[in-house]
């Protein structure tokens, strides 16, 4: 595998592209129009003079890794691709154009992933031109420093398939885990009922946010509490993945807490909109409850 593509210049999209050029491959990274994958790449250049500074990537290193991405503004320039990797908006019907007009692009023996969080992979896999070489590839945030890849098989992705992506992913460094294609996939099912139960806690009373922070933290030695971590990944994005838990599983066990949906349909997402568990608008979060 030499060339790999990433499709979506966003948060996730500019990571993957990142620790792909390091690792050594050439990256094609496409969004909506040549600009924004240009800004895609402008993004990696600080995060890459960042890493200079605090000498964890050498100048040189990190301008050759620079180098080797080059934004485009159309998927037919994805031709030359081994892999390519989506991680555009979390929508299916995003996705699937996606897909389709990629998939005309590509040879014969490429291999298409998604790098979605809640998607089912077979659902996916319909809109590839082969599904034996469609899988689930979902990396963590911040890409170049978390050190997990899930891999999700759908139905009738091929051994070949999963190995090819195994490999990729082990020659970036990271640890890979092997998932079905179920709801939440591992980390997502076994985190976001944490998350909710955090929620359902704190909406009963049982204590404080920064209590119920403090008490994860130091008594499940986890590096910080479920508020604030669900204001880093953003409440919206924890109920939708919390929906996707109780619609695919029609297990009531994974009902949305009320107030988590009351934050969200109050606009307050956490970090991003400077409002969630914590009001970020001062120099320390102050708890909003
Ligand atoms: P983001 O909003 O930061 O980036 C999405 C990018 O996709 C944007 O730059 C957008 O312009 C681009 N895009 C939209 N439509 C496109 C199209 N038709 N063609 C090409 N690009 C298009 O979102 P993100 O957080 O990077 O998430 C991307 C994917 O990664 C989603 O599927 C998400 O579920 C998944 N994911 C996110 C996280 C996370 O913590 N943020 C973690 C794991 C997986």
């Amino acid at each position: 595998m030499k060339t790999v593509g990433v499709i979506g210049a966003g948060q996730m999209g500019a990571g993957i592209a990142q620790v792909a050029a390091q690792a050594g491959y050439a990256v094609l990274l496409s969004d909506v129009d040549q600009a924004r994958a240009e800004a895609g790449k402008a993004g990696i250049a600080k995060q890459f003079a960042r890493a200079v500074e605090k000498e964890k990537v050498t100048a040189a290193d990190a301008e050759a890794a620079l180098g080797r991405i080059t934004p485009i503004g159309d998927l037919a320039g994805m031709a030359p691709c081994d892999l390519v990797i989506e991680a555009a908006t979390e929508r299916e019907a995003i996705k699937r154009q996606i897909f389709e007009t990629v998939g005309k692009a590509l040879g014969g023996e490429a291999i298409l992933a998604s790098n979605t969080s809640s998607i089912p992979i077979t659902r996916l896999a319909q809109a590839a031109p082969d599904p034996a070489r469609f899988m689930g590839v979902h990396f963590f945030n911040p890409v170049p420093v978390m050190g997990l890849i899930e891999l999700i098989r759908g139905l009738a992705t091929s051994d070949a398939t999963v190995a090819a992506v195994e490999a990729f992913g082990q020659s970036l460094g990271k640890r890979i885990v092997h998932a079905n294609d179920a709801p939440g996939f591992i980390v997502n099912r076994v985190l976001m009922p944490m998350l909710n139960e955090a929620c359902f806690a704190l909406g009963e009373g049982v204590a404080t946010i920064p209590d119920i922070d403090a008490a994860c933290q130091l008594g499940l030695n986890h590096p910080m509490g479920p508020f604030t971590l669900a204001d880093f990944i953003g409440l919206d994005t924890c109920l939708e993945i919390t929906r996707v838990l109780f619609e695919g599983t029609g297990d009531p066990k994974f009902r949305p807490a009320p107030l988590l949906v009351k934050y969200v349909e109050a606009g307050w997402y956490g970090r991003k909109t400077k409002r969630g568990f914590y009001d970020y608008s001062g120099a320390e979060p102050v708890p909003t409850r």
